[in-house]
């Protein structure tokens, strides 16, 4: 039977929580190293504490009241979590979605310093490596291993930007900046003179995202600051080309060479279907285009309002309005009351929803991920980004 709406509701947004391990400078820090975190992984369960030690006596220790919240999500990542578990659980089933012809995000979201960017990149390779560099290994080893047959034809383009004060740069075009988010029917919604460069090996997309790191880099005085505070979204869009009259790999080469020839590629990619019916019967394909937007969103520490001025206090603005912006998308995508009145989904509140605006919902994979550090110190952080990402649940 057909998935209901419920259980379609469900599948499409995922939400979970890493808490990344102490660090060594807070494990050898001035002050002693207290952990704010109790983590349930079997029940999915992370309890957020100011004193963890006052939890078995109803939060009071020495006559003194502390906070604690308690919060259920999809899945929660403890400070021994591998990279290989974040993305085999959380990540693996979007890159998979893709590969099928669907849209997909990942999106990370979290204070500075808690690994969005750990998690997100990590290292190129080897344990450390993160799901960036992991669903590029998958997407081409599904290419490569020919999965879905002899006949079957990849395409595989990847693209960088980054939002700043609500700026969308172009990461490897440098020279585009100020972009514009445009819809129309043949492309939907997409950012205009946003470049696209096709890839067809992993390293050809590392290479890439080199180049973007050094754009981020010399865009900026202060990098920390900058990346720090602008969003960046990686996508790569993957294309698969299938002829449809189950013809063999030789049939469809022909067909595509024969539509080449006649310069209706495009049309028929599109599926308009013109030009001659008998050619048409051996050329006809199915396209699909599948897109994962991999998301490093900007610290979510919020810059108190009163000690900032001027342009700070305009960036930080900026970046709660994007924020609360994808917070609001993701809570109408997920509120089960508004399933059959089609709630109104605010994706034009911010560039950073408008961007993704066709990759949340629907039948796209969603997985949001927030980050938090496990210390005490950051309490009011981690319980702001947990209660974040409750309500995107
Ligand atoms: P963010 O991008 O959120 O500002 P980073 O990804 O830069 O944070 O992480 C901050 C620091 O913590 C880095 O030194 C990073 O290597 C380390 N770190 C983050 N998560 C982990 C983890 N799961 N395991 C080991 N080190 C981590
Ligand atoms: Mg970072």
């Amino acid at each position: 039977a057909p998935p209901t709406d419920v259980e379609e509701v469900a599948e499409a947004v995922k939400v979970v929580v890493r808490i990344r391990p102490a660090l060594p400078r807070e494990l050898n820090g001035f002050r002693p190293f207290e952990n704010a975190m109790l983590v349930d992984p079997s029940r999915h369960v992370v309890t957020v504490s100011e004193n963890l030690a006052a939890l078995n006596n109803n939060g009071v220790e020495n006559g003194i009241v502390y906070n604690s919240y308690r919060f259920g999500f999809d899945r929660v990542y403890g400070p021994e979590s591998t990279q290989e578990d974040v993305y085999s659980q959380s990540a693996r089933p979007a890159v998979q979605n893709v590969l099928q012809g669907f849209n997909a995000s990942i999106i990370a979201n979290g204070q500075t310093g808690t690994g969005k960017t750990y998690t997100m990149e990590g290292e190129r390779a080897g344990p450390g490596a993160g799901i960036i560099p992991r669903a590029i290994e998958d997407v081409f080893a599904h290419i490569q291993h020919g999965s879905e047959g002899e006949s079957c034809k990849f395409l595989v383009r990847a693209s960088y930007l980054q939002i700043y004060n609500e700026v969308i740069s172009d990461l490897l075009k440098p020279e585009s900046s100020n972009l514009v988010v445009r819809e129309d029917r043949r492309r939907g919604v997409h950012v205009e003179g946003l470049s696209e460069w096709v890839v067809r090996s992993p390293a050809e997309v590392y290479a890439l995202m080199e180049r973007g790191a050094a754009a981020r880099a010399t865009g900026a005085t202060k990098l920390n600051e900058i990346s720090s505070r602008s969003h960046a979204i990686f996508m790569l869009i993957v294309e698969k080309s299938t002829p449809l009259d189950g013809g063999t790999g030789a049939a469809a080469a022909a067909a595509t060479a024969a539509a080449l020839a006649s310069e209706q590629f495009a049309d028929l990619a599109a599926g308009s279907g013109h030009g001659p019916p008998s050619a048409r019967a051996e050329m006809r394909q199915s396209v699909r285009v599948g897109k994962l937007n991999l998301v490093d969103l900007a610290g979510s520490e919020r810059v108190h309002v009163t000690g900032a001025t001027g342009k700070r206090l305009e960036e930080s603005k900026k970046i709660n309005q994007s924020l609360s912006a994808l917070g609001n998308v993701i809570a109408a995508l997920t509120d089960p009351k508004g399933r059959d009145g089609r709630p109104h989904v605010p994706y034009r509140d911010s560039k950073l929803t408008r961007i993704l605006e066709d990759s949340l919902g629907g039948n796209c994979k969603t997985t949001f991920m927030a980050m938090v550090s496990p210390a005490v110190e950051a309490f009011a952080e981690s319980l702001s980004t947990l209660k974040f990402a409750n309500r995107a649940k």
